[in-house]
């Protein structure tokens, strides 16, 4: 199995948290909350979850030991790859740089491969977030992307309903141009409107892209252009990306769109990637197709090109 939609933050769970907690010697446990985000309060509500991780994630020791302890955990789970997608803009807080943040998130990358469990890591910039800011993101993703470091990629993530997509033409405008990989946030809050948005930008994945369904003409555009679709089905379920209804999962195979599945967060949204399969009842046949999508989809990761 692989997991090409995993956020850093929203994948720690409290046994990590407390881990986190303990090494910058906070006195007092961390406590998660013990139920999932109420579809109710959509996107926004969701990402409420973020905050605590985040106060955790605020210098490069603790983003370093972030990475490993859920690397670790994915291993353990049975995963062979995963790409661990975060925002080094948001561990800026108390002081740290995002070169220096960047720095640790590759030093982990290094060092879990080495141990034997490749991941990729995904730089995010950020809907809402200082237009400076995500231009510092992306210089790193582009100064990292050409070395073995285990960064691959840059995404756009965040509140997609405040911050239409349009409004990031100038990351993606970039990217293309210095030959950064991406993927897109969009068809999640935002409807049909968002995925042409982020297939005009010229982008080969989508973070979700369920909402593609609503629109015929989007969909034979997300086939013919050969993009892959990151679907992740208890978090579409908890944000209201997906209301009611078959998951269309199978139809959209059906259809020959190039789909996988993913957690997008498991701490948040308290669940597995084997857990997913198992919800969706995923055949045996339909995991090898998943898997085959997953692994064509994946970023170019140069520290496995040696290998
Ligand atoms: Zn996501």
């Amino acid at each position: 199995m692989i997991d090409l939609h995993i956020h850093l933050d929203g994948s720690l769970g409290e046994r990590e948290l407390n881990a986190l907690a303990a090494k910058q010697n906070a006195k007092t446990r961390v406590t998660y909350p013990s139920s999932p985000p109420d579809p109710e309060g959509g996107l926004k509500a969701y990402l409420e979850r973020f905050r605590l991780p985040l106060s955790l994630l605020q210098s490069p020791e603790s983003v370093y030991h972030a990475i490993m302890l859920l690397a670790e955990r994915l291993e353990k789970e049975g995963l062979e790859y995963a790409e661990i997608r975060f925002a080094p803009s948001l561990s800026t807080d108390t002081g740290a740089t995002q070169s220096e943040i960047v720095s640790a998130a590759s030093f982990a990358a290094k060092r879990s491969f080495e141990r034997g469990f490749p991941i990729g890591i995904i730089l995010c910039c950020m809907r809402g977030g200082e237009r400076d800011a995500n231009l510092e993101t992306l210089r790193l993703a582009e100064e990292y992307v050409k070395t073995a470091s285990g960064i691959v990629a840059i995404d756009l993530a965040g509140d997609e309903g405040r911050f239409p997509t349009e409004e990031y033409k100038y990351i993606f405008d970039r990217a293309r141009e210095k030959g950064i990989p991406f993927t897109i946030h969009a068809g999640e809050a935002g409807g049909a409107e968002s995925v042409r948005a982020a297939l005009d930008m010229g982008t080969k994945r989508l973070g979700h892209g369920v909402r593609a369904v609503e629109d015929p003409e989007t969909l034979r555009r997300i086939i013919s252009e050969g993009v892959t679709l990151e679907l992740c089905y208890t978090s579409n379920l908890q944000t209201g990306a997906w209301k009611g209804g078959e998951y269309p999962l199978r139809r959209l195979m059906a259809q020959g769109v190039a789909v996988t599945l993913n957690t997008d967060n498991t701490a948040v949204s308290a669940t597995t990637l084997r857990r997913e399969y198992e919800l969706l009842a995923i055949t045996a046949e339909e995991r090898e197709i998943l898997s085959a999508n997953a692994r064509k989809a994946a970023f170019k990761n140069k520290l496995l090109e040696n290998d």
